[in-house]
């Protein structure tokens, strides 16, 4: 969602044509940002710092898409967004002491561009899968892994069980290739406000391709399947001046065991 000039442009357009002039002029805040950012990065200032990449400047990107406007979103160096910068903090700040302990084996379902780099402060054997990306190492369906029983010690499932039908054949694999005492990572949108899941019965393409909505009950939901709870606070107990200067989000992080 990383929007260049032409893009920009394009939105306004749209909006304008649509007489929604306050949207289409919130693309001048925008492409002000970019200005700005162009003008500071030689000069080096700025008190922002992107946990994946290094980055440091003034602020991070604005994404504006057609009816998608979200300050401070992606670094402008790495492309990283704010759900990443928050997942990279927290691997390294909250479970940085187990990564470093040995060397563990990881599972990235469904990597991203940087997702290596997540791990990249601790001696990791890492392994990612994916149905079709080429991002991946291995092709596989997530509800049947040509992978060993019990051999990772973390896997990482991020935002990806929201896109997937058969839920419990991805759990249950999951649970599967987890050797006991191992961690996952099952982060998903959740809405906190409601009481339980509701299945759509296909993807919806207004919410990006997601198959469900997960509410309250996603603990239950994990559990169902073996797995202890550990959900994790992530960015709710971090100073202020903290989030603002990662540009972390405030979501919670959905951390499980395999007893
Ligand atoms: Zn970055």
């Amino acid at each position: 969602m990383a929007t260049g000039f032409s893009r920009i442009v394009g939105v306004q357009a749209r909006y304008l044509r649509e007489g929604r002039l306050g949207k289409a002029l919130r693309g001048f805040t925008v492409l002000a940002e970019r200005g700005l950012m162009r003008l500071s990065q030689p000069l080096g200032v700025g008190d922002h710092v992107c946990c994946l990449c290094g980055w440091r400047g003034p602020l991070f990107l604005s994404a504006y898409a057609y009816d998608t406007y979200r300050p401070g979103a992606f670094c402008p160096q790495c492309g990283a967004s704010e759900p990443h910068r928050t997942l990279k903090f927290f691997l390294e700040q909250e479970l940085g002491d187990y990564f470093r302990e040995t060397t563990r084996a990881v599972l990235d379902i469904a990597p991203i561009a940087r997702s290596r780099d997540l791990f990249a402060f601790a001696p990791v054997a890492y392994t990612s899968v994916d149905l079709a990306s080429p991002l991946a190492q291995i092709h596989g369906d997530l509800g049947r892994l040509c992978l060993p029983d019990a051999h990772f010690d973390f896997v990482s499932c991020f935002h990806v069980l929201e896109h997937i039908a058969d839920e419990t054949a991805a759990l249950g694999e999951v649970f599967r290739v987890l050797r006991p005492g191992g961690l996952a990572l099952l982060q998903v949108s959740w809405d906190p406000c409601a009481t339980e899941t509701v299945e759509y019965g296909a993807p919806r393409e207004s919410e990006e391709g997601h198959v469900r909505r997960y509410g309250r009950d996603v603990a239950e939901r994990w559990t169902s399947v073996g797995f202890e709870t550990l959900f994790s606070r992530a960015a709710y107990d971090l100073d202020d001046a903290l989030v603002r200067r990662h540009g972390l989000d405030r979501d919670l992080l959905m951390l499980v065991r395999k007893p």
